[in-house]
This record gives structure tokens, sequence and C-alpha cells, in this order.
């Protein structure tokens, strides 16, 4: 191993230990940036932040900072992805390399790969794709700022981006992340909660029916933990959705 390797290790680590000390302080009920453990970051959301596509959606969250972008319903190509039965929606997460503090590689990755399978997924099941056979639709999401939960903040920029595409919807999809720091649940973690915490659990609800439309987990939670992640998960993407209708509701108007 190189002197310059040994030395960038040695920063890492020392990074990891500093954040692990910042965690949550179980004393003061309070997280390294304040909040309370069903506190959710400041959220922004903005619809119809660009001109040339079909849809689009800024969200800011904390120190997330996500464009959403719709291209569609068009015709599937290549061909041999088309459905005769359904629309394909094609979902691209990407991180840009400024978005971290240490450049990231650009390019897809196996994480942002996966992250826009789960993406797709959700997204298919509010979409009435069935409307559209043989067309695709693309949603591009960059994530110009991370800070942890950008698949959250991703998923809740994309769905706001469909609807304001005009793309016929059964709901939004509304979305945040919950961990486990220092042997507790507590919702919406930042970066470094994510990196020194015991669980990372994103999940992802189409409010009007309280159907969950993704979720993943990294980490161990007890069954009686998973129970209290999820609900406090459902009451925090009802805060999000209302947010995301006001954002819809400002760009179009109508009743909220
Ligand atoms: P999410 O952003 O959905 O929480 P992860 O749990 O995989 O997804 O990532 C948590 C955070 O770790 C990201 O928001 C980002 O701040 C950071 N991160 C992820 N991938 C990289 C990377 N390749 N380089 C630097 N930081 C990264």
């Amino acid at each position: 191993m190189t002197r310059e390797k040994r030395v960038d290790n040695k920063e890492k680590k020392e990074k990891r230990v500093d954040n692990k000390e910042k965690r949550v302080d179980m004393n003061k009920n309070k997280r390294i940036d304040g909040r309370g453990p069903e506190e959710l970051r400041p959220i922004h959301i903005k619809a119809g932040v660009l001109q040339r596509a079909d849809g689009s959606c800024q969200v800011e969250w904390g120190n997330n900072k996500v464009l959403a972008a719709v291209y569609g319903p068009r015709e599937a190509k290549p061909r041999h992805l088309q459905d005769t039965r359904k629309a394909i929606i094609q979902c691209r997460y990407n991180m840009a390399a400024f978005s971290v503090s240490d450049r990231k590689r650009p390019g897809p990755d196996r994480r942002s790969v996966e992250i826009s399978k789960v993406m797709s997924e959700a997204l298919a099941s509010v979409v009435f794709v069935e409307q559209f056979p043989r067309a695709s639709i693309g949603v591009y999401v960059e994530v110009l700022e991370a800070d942890a939960g950008t698949r959250c903040a991703a998923l809740t920029a994309a769905s706001v981006a469909l609807a304001d595409a005009g793309i016929p919807m059964r709901d939004l999809i509304a979305a945040c992340a919950l961990g486990k720091v220092n042997g507790k649940v507590v919702l919406d973690l930042v970066k470094e909660e994510d990196e020194g915490g015991e669980a990372d659990l994103p999940i992802a609800f189409i409010p009007s029916t309280g159907e969950v439309s993704l979720l993943q987990m990294d980490g161990h939670l007890t069954a009686k933990e998973f129970e209290q992640a999820l609900s406090m998960g459902e009451v925090a993407c009802k805060k999000v959705y209302a947010l995301q209708r006001d954002a819809l509701t400002q760009r179009y108007g109508g009743e909220k």
C-alpha cells in the first residue's frame, strides 16, 4: 500500500469515529442536527422547473438536492423492449460527481443501477401503464447534492414530475427513510447517521391506499422496531405527500 493511500485510509477511519461520536445524543433525545427522532428535515418541492422536459420537479430535502425530469409516453425503442400490454417505465438515477464531498466516480455503478430498478418498479405501481401499450416513459433523476435518503427524495421528485407531465396515475408516491441509531429508531437519517447507524430502511407509500411501493433494509431491526419504523414512516410519508400536493397546486391551482 502506498503512503498516500495509508494516509487516506487513516483519515477515513478518523472521520468514521468522529461521525459515531456525533450520533444521537440519547440523553437529550436530540440528533446531530438537533432534530427529534420523528422529525423530518426541511423539505421544499417545486414542480415544473425545466422548460424542455414533459414534466419536472426539484426537491430540496435537508442537504439533498434532486432534480427529476420525465419524457413520454413515447414509442419504446429498441422495439424488443416494447410490451404489447403496457408502457415500460425506464428510470435512471444518477449521482453527480460533485454531489458528495469526495468526488464520486462519474457514470453508472451497482448502486445506481439498483436504485433505478427499484424506482422504476415503484413508479409502475402508480402509473396507469395499461393505457400506453408499447410505450416507454423515461424518468431521469439527477442527484446534485447528496446527504443520505436520496432514493426517497428521488422517488418523491419523480412522482411529482410524472404528474407534472400529465401522465395518468392512481396516486403519487411519497417516500422517506428510517433507521436505527444508538439503539433507537429515528426518521430521515443524515449521512453521518446513515454511516454510523445500525440500520437504514428507505420506505415509500401510495398514500391513498396505504400500500408500500418500496421497502429496502440495510442492517438489523427487531420485529418490534420494524413495526415502529413502518408506522413512523407512514406518518412521515403523509407529510411528504401534503408537500407534493402543495407543489402541484402551486403550479396548476385547484383544491388542495
Ligand atoms: P440513499 O442516498 O438513498 O440513502 P445510500 O444509503 O446508498 O442511499 O447512501 C447514503 C449516502 O451515502 C448518500 O446519500 C450519499 O451521501 C453517500 N454516498 C452514496 N454513494 C456514494 C459514493 N459513491 N461516494 C460518496 N458518497 C456516497
